[in-house]
């Protein structure tokens, strides 16, 4: 093929894969991800363990189905830009949104995040802009950008859109399961990604258990849910910085303390379980993901009791872009799980 001609062909396919695929499919900036069964992991825990393949979505991470499905409402409402303060997989999710619907968009950051996320964030067409020494600054800031710009302000996990959004990875397991499992499993930041499950799973009417993991040092849904109020924490002490919210979304906390155990369960593990699920996760699927993530997949490997009697679980590997080999390898040395 001539060269011109395969310039031609190569963006006709690039705009297929990337936009009339999604688009087609779900009509927003996410793709349908694979559900895929676990052998080394159903062989561990006794029972068929699910793995939905969360971690392939192209920002990185679950986050593109929330935030994708608030950019693209705040798109057809008319807004004339996007913008966050979330130096993570919520920005980059709000990134990659925003450039699918033709969107400029901001992401304003305190000057304390690392040059890599402000790079990452560039690399997808986002205005990034470093104001404040603390995200509290950072994130007043942007507020008055959207008031300046007439943009759309995208929260990382307590926004109705976004709920809707993060709930199309049950409907998507409804395909691809011929009968309801019976527990999901997730991890848990601020709150979001559970609500969405939450919402999905009464939605399909199905009878599952979900499971909220978190890390020590970041499980604010588990201290707010023991003290029956929410609950802020003083800081956050655990490496899986995705789970770092201080407090969680009121919201998610009223309707999970509302829940029978037999369908809600609150589960926290170590960093240094979190770190040897990944490593596991590495060694017999050969993915890569965040300890946020492998907080979820450390209920499996560590044979949470929440997970007793189950026959069928889905562990919603959710991913995370902010992550490489070296990283993980030095966690695996610092926790001396080489
Ligand atoms: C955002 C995020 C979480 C937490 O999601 P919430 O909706 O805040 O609970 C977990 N894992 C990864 C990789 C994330 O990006």
């Amino acid at each position: 093929m001539a060269a011109c001609c395969y310039r031609a062909w190569s963006s006709q396919v690039k705009q297929q894969v990337n936009r009339l695929w999604r688009r087609s499919f779900t009509g927003s900036s996410h793709i349908e991800t694979p559900l895929i069964f676990s052998d080394t992991f159903s062989k561990h825990l006794g029972a068929d363990v699910f793995l939905k393949l969360d971690l392939l979505q192209p920002s990185g991470s679950f986050k593109l189905r929330g935030i994708g499905l608030t950019v693209k409402e705040a798109a057809a409402a008319g807004a004339k830009c996007i913008v966050s303060s979330s130096g993570g997989n919520a920005g980059l999710a709000a990134a990659f949104a925003a450039r699918d619907f033709k969107l400029p968009c901001t992401v304003v950051l305190p000057t304390t995040t690392p040059e890599s996320v402000q790079q990452h964030l560039a690399f997808y067409g986002a205005d990034v802009m470093v104001y404040g020494s603390v995200w509290d600054e950072a994130d007043r800031k942007a507020r008055e950008v959207v008031e300046e710009r007439q943009g759309a302000y995208v929260h990382p996990f307590d926004q109705e859109s976004t709920w809707r959004g993060h709930a199309t990875m049950v409907e998507e397991l409804q395909r691809q399961l011929p009968s309801p499992p019976d527990a999901i499993v997730t991890c848990v930041g601020g709150g979001g990604l559970l609500m969405g499950i939450l919402k999905g799973v009464e939605a399909a009417g199905w009878p599952s258990r979900v499971i909220a993991c978190e890390t020590v040092g970041a499980n604010c849904l588990a201290k707010s849910l023991e003290a029956q109020e929410v609950v802020t924490l003083p800081q956050i002490s655990s490496i899986a910085k995705s789970l770092g919210a201080l407090r969680p979304s009121e919201a998610v906390f009223e309707r999970c303390i509302r829940m029978d155990r037999a369908l809600f369960r609150s589960a926290v593990f170590s960093d240094s379980q979190a770190v040897a699920a990944c490593l596991r996760l590495a060694d017999d699927h050969r993915l890569l993901v965040e300890p946020a993530c492998g907080a979820a997949i450390a209920a499996v490997t560590e044979t949470s009791e929440a997970l007793q009697g189950m026959r069928s679980v889905v562990v919603q590997l959710c991913g995370g872009a902010v992550i490489n080999r070296s990283q993980l390898a030095q966690w695996a040395v610092d926790f001396g799980l080489e």
